[in-house]
């Protein structure tokens, strides 16, 4: 990354400095070892001009992608969509908060565009300071126990944050009682049927109350009028089905069905750019692993794929990713992580059954109980080496919670 970017032209003074001295934290920061630098670099800058992040928006189109799972990989996407239009800042290494958004703006100099991924408690506040062209709401799910906000409590904050941002478009989740209800708050909203594996988080209608019946992918109130809008995009096996019917069959490198549908919502906001879908399609098959994400490495004569699974949905959705072969899994419960691991509870693990599972991770034991209930047979190993030791040379696939998956990238001497 560069860091002696000109400031973009026509910045108050104040919004100048501050950027300036961002960017040169940032790149201390990365000098000195400290990880990638966006977090120091935009806290520093935002001290200097509390409103700088509004200063370095104003310019630009600007797309925001927040939601509880898949905001890492819909933002490169929609990133690699927009790139069909011209240059693009985004907050690529994931740093999701409004230091991080701060800080890559600053990083990226003059761009008529930019895509940032949003922690879902910051929305508001980075709606108010972007003014962004187009929002993306993907999903909203239970995350983090001892610290997130209950899915409700966030629909609610969601739906403020839209409120009287009537120039903003909102690209939202057709199947996600709790997004839609929060989106209905915006006066633009493009549909799209991305899906929703895990329902458990929205069984009660998020307006009245009652219950939330579903019937096949239809979905309504049995107390109110909220029920599933029509999608003006969706999904049709690996294929995308665009808002004028067109389809496109994508061919991406990340797996799974999610990754499909997050592409069909990176598409439906670039094409609210003015990117023509057909342009995207290809940019799409580009992007490959995202900081370790869907990573495949050969060592020991073992194909080893990362998959990364932070939350009760996302563990879903890796086992639907993963290939029925030897699987480890690690858990840990370090701050990053949240401390408490109630939630593997919350996950139903015997799509495993059948496979080879070892067990690692500072909480294998949480895991081997859980593990035990629901009668699935597994090896405790002591650490990922010991894992690939123990398995034959062929597939090993790994699924991992956020410190665990950061633990076993570094023994790969940091996979890309
Ligand atoms: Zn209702």
């Amino acid at each position: 990354m560069v860091s002696n970017t000109e400031p973009a032209k026509g910045l108050p003074l104040r919004a100048r400095v501050a950027a300036s001295v961002s960017r040169t934290a940032a790149a201390l920061s990365r000098a000195a070892g400290r990880g990638d630098g966006s977090v120091i670099g935009g806290w520093i800058g935002l001290k200097i001009d509390p409103d700088l992040l509004a200063h370095l928006a104003a310019g630009r189109q600007v797309a925001l992608i927040s939601g509880t799972n898949g905001k890492t990989t819909t933002t490169r996407f929609t990133a690699a969509a927009l790139g069909v239009l011209g240059k693009v800042a985004t907050n690529s290494l994931g740093a999701n908060m409004p230091t991080g958004h701060t800080s890559a703006l600053a990083r990226a100099g003059h761009t008529p565009y930019a895509v940032l991924e949003v922690d879902e408690h910051y929305l508001s506040r980075v709606i108010d300071a972007t003014e962004p062209h187009v929002v993306a709401l993907l999903n909203l799910s239970r995350d983090q126990l001892d610290r997130a906000k209950e899915v409700a409590m966030m629909a609610a904050l969601w739906r403020d944050a839209l409120a009287g941002h009537d120039e903003t478009h909102v690209v939202a989740n057709a199947d996600d009682p709790m997004v839609v209800w929060a989106a209905r708050a915006a006066s633009k909203i493009t549909w799209v049927a991305s899906g929703q594996r895990w329902h458990d988080d929205s069984w009660v209608c998020p307006e009245c109350g009652a219950h939330i019946e579903r019937s096949g992918d239809d979905w309504f109130c049995t107390g109110c009028e909220l029920r599933r809008p029509r999608p003006q995009w969706y999904v049709e096996g690996d294929a995308v089905r665009t808002e004028t019917g067109e389809r496109f069959t994508l061919t991406l490198q990340l797996p799974g069905r999610v990754n499909i549908a997050n592409a069909a919502t990176a598409l439906a906001v670039a094409a609210h750019f003015g990117v023509r879908p057909a342009d995207a399609v290809p940019r799409l098959a580009q992007v490959t692993s995202i900081a370790g994400r869907y990573a495949t490495v050969v060592r020991d004569g073992r194909t080893i794929r990362l998959l990364l699974a932070k939350n009760p949905a996302g563990w879903l959705e890796a086992f639907d990713m993963a290939e029925p072969v030897p699987t480890l899994l690690s858990i840990n419960a370090r701050d990053p992580d949240g401390l408490d691991t109630s939630w593997l509870y919350d996950v139903d693990f015997s799509p495993l059954r059948g496979r080879r599972v070892l067990i690692t991770g500072d909480r294998a034991m949480d895991l081997a109980v859980r593990l035990e209930v629901n009668g699935i047979p597994f090896e405790h190993v002591k650490s990922f080496a010991e894992a690939v030791a123990a398995v034959p040379p062929g597939r090993l696939e790994v699924i991992a919670n956020y410190t665990a998956f950061q633990d076993i990238r570094a023994e790969l001497d940091r996979v890309n």
